[in-house]
Parts: C-alpha cells; sequence; structure tokens
C-alpha cells in the first residue's frame, strides 16, 4: 500500500493507539485517531486520588503481554506499579485458604486431583490443541490456526489441527470434553471476576487465547505488571510519543464510503481519507456510518458484559487488609454480587477500594444497576469493609464477544474475509480479546497483514 494512505482510526484505546505505533514502524505516518472523550486510554482508566492513581478500568499484564512491551520501549515507560497480591473470602465474609493444604488438609486428595489436571490441561493444548493461542480467531471454527505465536520473537505459526473447533464449545463442555473439570477452580479467578463471563455460556476460545497456559500459571504466581500511574499512563505515555497524537473530543457524525474513499463528518466538517481502521464497538458501527448488509448481519450478532466497577472510601478501620475474591460470587448463581474487591495501595488507607461486579447472563434477565450497586454496598458490608462513601462509578462496554453456535459457525471467519472490503479494516476487543495486550498485537497484526512493507 501506498506509505502516503490517509488513514482514519476510531478510538484511542490501547487497540487504535497502538494502530498508530506500528503503522509508524512501518513508515505509514499519513494516520489520524479520532476519539471521542476528552483523554485517551478507553477502558485503561486511571483517575487520581488523594494524588494518586487508581484503576477503574484495566489494572495488570503478565510479563507475556509483548504488545504492551512493544508500547512500553516505544513510549520509554515500564511496568513500575505497586505488587498485588490477594486473599479468598467466603460469601459470607469469612477468609478462606482453598489453595492452602497446611490449612485446609481434609482437601489434600481435592487438590492434588486438581493439580494433576491443570498438567494434564497444559499437555494436551501443547499436543491435542496445537496452535490454540495465536493471536486472533481466524480459521479456528474450520479447525485451522494462522497467525503469531505468543513469543517474544512472535513467529509466524499456520496448520491444520481439526481439534480446534472444540474451542468453540462453552469452556465448561470444553473441560468436560476432556476431563479436566477441575481446573476451572484455577481459570475462574482471572476471567469471570475480571467481567469475562460464566463458563457455561463462554466459548473455551476466548478463554484460552487470553488464559494460555503460561499467562495462567503468571496469574497463579502473582507474576503481574501494574503501572504506578495506572494502566491508562500507558496510553498517555503512547499518545505522546507518536508523531500524530489522538484528536480528542471528535464527535463523528457519519461515515459514508464511496468511490474508494472514506469521507467522515467530525464536529460538523467532513474529512477525506483512503482507509478507515474501527476500533471502536462494531454493535454501534451503524449509528454513525453507512453500515453495509453484511457488516450488520454480522454485527448485531455480538454480545457484551455488563460489568461495574465502583471505587469506595471506607473508615480506616474498615479498610480490607489485602485484596479479596470471593469465588462464591462467580457463579451464574449469584450474578449481581461483588466477585472482588481491590486494594491497589496497600501502604495507605486513604485510597479507594474498588469493587468488580457482572450482572448479565445470557439466560437471565439483566440485573439493572442500581439493584446489582445496592447488592455490592451491601456484599462489602458482609464482608466487613463496608463503604464510607462512593467516589467513583463505571458500568462498562465489556468483553465483546460471539456465542458457541455463530463462533462455531464461522463468524470469525467471515468477518475477517470482509477486511478491507469498504476500505475499511476492523480490530479492537471483538476481533481478539478483551485485554490490552490482545487488542494491541491484533492491531499489530493488521498492519503487518494489509499495510506492507
Ligand atoms: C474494569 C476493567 C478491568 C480490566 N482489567 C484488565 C486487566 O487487568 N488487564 C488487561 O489487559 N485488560 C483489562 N481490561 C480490558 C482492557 O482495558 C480492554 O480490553 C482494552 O482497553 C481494549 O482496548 P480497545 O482499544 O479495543 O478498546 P477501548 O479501551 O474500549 O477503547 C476504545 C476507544 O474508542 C473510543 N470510541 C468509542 N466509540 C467512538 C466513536 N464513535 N468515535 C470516536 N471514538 C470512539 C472510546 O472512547 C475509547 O477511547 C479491563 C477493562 C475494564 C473495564
Amino acid at each position: 500500500m501506498d506509505k502516503n494512505t490517509r488513514i482514519a482510526i476510531i478510538g484511542a484505546g490501547p487497540a487504535g493507539l497502538s494502530a498508530g505505533m506500528y503503522l509508524e514502524k512501518k513508515g505509514y505516518f499519513n494516520y489520524t485517531i479520532l476519539e471521542k472523550n476528552d483523554h485517551v486510554g478507553g477502558k485503561c482508566n486511571s483517575p487520581t486520588y488523594n494524588g494518586r492513581r487508581y484503576e477503574m478500568g484495566a489494572i495488570m499484564g503478565v510479563p507475556s503481554y509483548y504488545a504492551v512491551h512493544d508500547v512500553e520501549e516505544f513510549a520509554g515507560i515500564t511496568h513500575d506499579g505497586p505488587k498485588l497480591n490477594r486473599d479468598y473470602k467466603d460469601k459470607n465474609g469469612n477468609v478462606i485458604h482453598p489453595f492452602d493444604p497446611k490449612k485446609n488438609p481434609l482437601q489434600i486428595p481435592h487438590l492434588m486431583k486438581m493439580r494433576k489436571q491443570v498438567k494434564q490441561l497444559g499437555e494436551i493444548l501443547e499436543t491435542k490443541y496445537k496452535g490454540y493461542d495465536v493471536n486472533g480467531h481466524r480459521g479456528v471454527a474450520q479447525g485451522r490456526y494462522d497467525g503469531y505465536a505468543v513469543t517474544p520473537g512472535r513467529e509466524k505459526v499456520s496448520g491444520v489441527n481439526e481439534n480446534l473447533k472444540d474451542l468453540a464449545l462453552p469452556f465448561d463442555e470444553f473441560c468436560a470434553k476432556n476431563g479436566v473439570e477441575l481446573t476451572k477452580e484455577i481459570w475462574i479467578g482471572p476471567f469471570t471476576s475480571f467481567g469475562y463471563g460464566y463458563f457455561d455460556e463462554i466459548p473455551a476460545a476466548y478463554v484460552l487465547k487470553y488464559l494460555d497456559f503460561q499467562t495462567t500459571m503468571n496469574f497463579v504466581n502473582i507474576n503481574l505488571w501494574t503501572w504506578k500511574n495506572g494502566t491508562q499512563s500507558i496510553w498517555e505515555a503512547l499518545n505522546d510519543k507518536l508523531r500524530n497524537h489522538a484528536r480528542l473530543n471528535s464527535n463523528i457524525e457519519k461515515v459514508e464510503r464511496k468511490d474508494g474513499k472514506v469521507y467522515i463528518t467530525v464536529n460538523g466538517q467532513v474529512e477525506e481519507y483512503d482507509k478507515l481502521i474501527v476500533t471502536a464497538p462494531l454493535q454501534f458501527f451503524g449509528e454513525y456510518a453507512d453500515i453495509r448488509e453484511d457488516e450488520k448481519k454480522y454485527f448485531d450478532k455480538i454480545d457484551y458484559e455488563r460489568y461495574d466497577t465502583m471505587a469506595v472510601e471506607t473508615r480506616p478501620e474498615d479498610h480490607p487488609e489485602i485484596s479479596y475474591y470471593v469465588f462464591e460470587n462467580m457463579t451464574p448463581e449469584r450474578y449481581g454480587h461483588l466477585m472482588v474487591y481491590y486494594r491497589r495501595w496497600r501502604d495507605d488507607k486513604n485510597q479507594p477500594i474498588v469493587t468488580y461486579t457482572l450482572r448479565n447472563h445470557k439466560d437471565k434477565p439483566e440485573i439493572p444497576y442500581e439493584v446489582a450497586k445496592k447488592t455490592v454496598l451491601d456484599d462489602l458490608k458482609t464482608m466487613k469493609n463496608p463503604a464510607s462513601k462512593v467516589i467513583n462509578e463505571g458500568d462498562w462496554y465489556y468483553f465483546p464477544h460471539v456465542f458457541t453456535e455463530d463462533y462455531a459457525a464461522g463468524w470469525y471467519d467471515d468477518v475477517e474475509a470482509m477486511q478491507g472490503k469498504y476500505d475499511t479494516y476492523y480490530a479492537g476487543e471483538i476481533m481478539s480479546f478483551g485485554d490490552m495486550d490482545e487488542t494491541s498485537e491484533y492491531s499489530r497484526e493488521l498492519v503487518e497483514r494489509f499495510f506492507a512493507d
């Protein structure tokens, strides 16, 4: 493609800003990032309180976040945040030690069985499901893999593997099929409590591409990255370094694609581009763009999680010792309850505690926001860490995905085949997974595939 191609990128979250960075690395400098908000970072959102930043959105990374590492290098920053730690409570607020054999001698046979299944899952992922962990979903429904390995060098890999079709199954069924049901007790912590839905509804592909074996072990061993000034600061630093900073407060009124050009009406002015990269939610693309029938057909199938975060103050005597996970509240029966609450700054009780809750499930009515909020505040009392004041609230459009039927029917291959068709490329969470690294990595791959050297 011509290096002077005029490229519009919608959204200045990790996907959009990374697209800018990888385009620059390939020598494309004629790009414009349009962001509707007055700040960059999207769901990496780190407000300031009492002189320090806390997290309302993304919290952490792991050492296999290679794309985020590219961003850190490019922007001249590093992961310099507080070390996270956690404990566990039951739904009645009692501290428990589910994984500690010394404190739970009766559980030893169960823990040994679980450990064996974790090892077994690790082995089948490398053999039976070879290729499961490449970024994105191209080919999976057809029993193929095609992408880049999750290694620092991200070697190009591709191949045929019929077993990969199993990844369309809900994770519950995938585990039952492979006799590794107990592994869910490990995988659920960084999955459901992080807002990614329940194992009886979400295809295994999403679970395992994000929580590949290596990443899960990093969570187990608390080998995590955080940023002192919050995850938002990663993207602020990147935006500062980009040749073309994101244009904030851009209200996109219209997108019209005709005669090989893309016309975008931004804040009342029509701008002309050659290509468009959409990183904003595709589900809402039709609200401002000349969406085509095939685009609409696929984008209407996307669902997302209703994931709420709330930052609260407590009285010093009520401040939790550490962050807590409440596994009993991570089941579909207890949706709308407090699943986890984070204490980010362990040296300071004047910092907020942030709560996390999911209030939807595919087969159940959505719980209204205010109802879930009240439940969470009640749960904090049950946990003996009552809130004295709510200081911030977020109800996120979270983790867009498709369900098993559409995944198995080849949703991803069909949408991938549409890349570039209307001078438009699709990136952002739906195309890979809803985390910082997968979205950033997908943008890298998109640039590799379509914006050649
Ligand atoms: C509570 C929470 C916890 C999380 N924890 C983690 C974590 O620990 N680790 C991790 O890796 N990830 C985590 N994530 C997920 C991570 O933040 C997202 O996956 C990532 O930010 C997705 O990047 P994106 O660019 O695709 O989308 P977004 O971050 O959603 O960015 C999209 C951008 O597009 C803009 N936009 C939308 N519509 C328009 C429009 N019409 N015009 C112009 N601009 C538009 C938005 O304002 C936004 O800036 C968490 C997210 C949340 C909410």
